[in-house]
């Protein structure tokens, strides 16, 4: 296997001289499995192909927005005829409107939205709109989710219920993570807790109603509800921070699935296709402080993109025609129980989470509802199955603490050879 990767090899050796760590997202850089990353050339369906001319099974797609596989027909052609009118214009065009439309239709919680070009953007303007709203400074947010890199969100907890935060990155002031308060994920007393002290300080609760980041963790029964119930009270506004779950997990996101309706909502991933986007909005009353309406100022030179908006339709109307989340929610709980299941035989502790076509191999045998819980997995044996299914083609997230993902293109043939790679990963490897 040695000269597997050896293209992949050089380019990051001249990668790593000219960017941190060789890379542009942390993530892909693979420090927590160890090795070096392979370097992308093409994606296909559910391939993506290396540049030693490998072939995975893809289960990263691109980290979540590829539902329709990579290079799905309808999208190509809608960039290539979009390509073809111009790349940008800095005037409004009249799709962004349509892709709006689309957004709210799926999501009556959107009134009004306005698009962007990231997910980290979604959530930190949403933010902003929330503190303008409200006229209060302190947010709320649990440990282990992810909502971008801005910084008053790269606060993580203590271990106590109720820390106010210390930032989890250096270049964070204290000044700005102090605003940021971080609980449990699923620990409904912690949030009454602190609400009752300080829920009139509040601005936003901002939350992954399913999380991914932390590997696919539902939400308990109650939970989502006791946020709602809790802002409302309390005039906070809660955000859904649907990036990676909206239009994933159900055509309507995670608001849909659990029939919750949060003030705000952040979107990104699926909505463009593939191409950079995202998106925030919610109740109208809300939405209408953003400038030039209201006194919040948000912009961006090349938001509401033709190129990325016109993906973003494209891969919207294929979901909204062919409604696979009922095929991709059976899929994805073959391809976990054949996991499971695998694992149980060679008495590996290994237990799946899943919603939808978000799916986690936690290697533990305790249920993961936290990220107390999810760090109790063993990231060695997780390093040693990414690896081991790489070599035989198949490309999971390179952490134990992100979610995989399914796309349409994704058939039994795959999630047979993905299991099969497990067991053979199991007797060569992994015990
Ligand atoms: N929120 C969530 C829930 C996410 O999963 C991500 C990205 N993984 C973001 C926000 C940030 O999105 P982006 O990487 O597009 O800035």
């Amino acid at each position: 296997m040695s000269d597997r990767y050896k293209n992949s090899k050089k380019a990051f050796e001249m990668a790593a001289r000219l960017m941190p760590g060789g890379v542009n997202s942390p993530v892909r850089a693979l420090k927590s499995v160890g090795g070096t990353p392979f370097f992308a050339s093409k994606g296909r369906g559910a391939y993506i192909y290396d540049i030693d001319g490998n072939e995975y099974i893809d289960y990263v797609l691109s980290w979540g927005p590829l539902i329709l596989g990579h290079c799905h027909e309808e999208v190509i052609d809608a960039v290539m005829n979009a390509a073809f009118q111009g790349f940008s214009f800095g005037a409004p065009t009249e799709r962004e409107a349509v892709l709006c439309e689309m957004i709210r239709e799926a999501f009556p919680s959107v009134e009004m939205a306005r698009l962007v070009s990231s997910g980290t953007e979604a959530v930190m303007s949403a933010i902003r709109v929330a503190r303008g709203f409200t006229g209060r400074d302190k947010i709320v947010k649990f440990a282990g989710c992810y909502h971008g890199h801005a910084d008053y969100l790269l606060v993580k907890a203590g271990s106590g219920a109720m820390t106010f935060g210390t930032p989890d990155s250096k270049g964070v002031p204290e000044d700005f993570a102090r605003l940021t308060a971080t609980l449990p994920y699923n620990d409904i007393e912690a949030v009454r807790q602190l609400f009752s002290a300080e829920g009139d300080r509040i601005a936003a609760v901002i939350v992954e109603p399913v999380v991914g980041n932390m590997g696919t963790i539902l939400p308990r029964e109650g939970f989502l509800e006791t946020l709602r119930e809790l802002c409302t009270a309390h005039g906070a506004v809660l955000i859904f921070d649907e990036v990676m779950t909206g239009f994933r997990v159900a055509y309507g996101g995670a608001q849909e699935l659990f029939g919750i309706k949060p003030d705000m909502t952040a979107l990104g991933k699926v909505i463009g296709g593939g191409l950079p986007v995202g998106a925030y909005g919610g109740k109208r009353e809300i939405m209408e402080n953003v400038s030039p309406l209201g006194a919040v100022y948000q912009a961006g030179t090349l938001s509401g993109n033709p190129l990325s908006v016109s993906a973003g339709i494209a891969a919207l109307t294929v979901l909204k025609r062919e409604m696979p989340y009922q095929y991709l929610e059976n899929k994805t709980k073959k391809l976990c129980a054949g996991l499971e299941e695998t694992a149980k035989k060679k008495g590996i502790a290994a237990r799946t989470n899943s919603c939808g076509s978000m799916w986690t191999v936690f290697f533990t045998d305790t249920d993961v509802y936290d990220l107390d819980t999810a760090k109790r997995s063993d990231t060695t044996m997780f390093a040693r199955f990414y690896h081991a299914m790489r070599d035989r083609g198949v490309s999971l997230p390179p952490s134990q603490f992100e979610a995989a993902f399914l796309s349409i293109a994704h058939g039994d043939a795959e999630i047979e050879k993905t299991i099969e790679a497990f067991e053979s990963s199991i007797y060569s490897c992994l015990i």
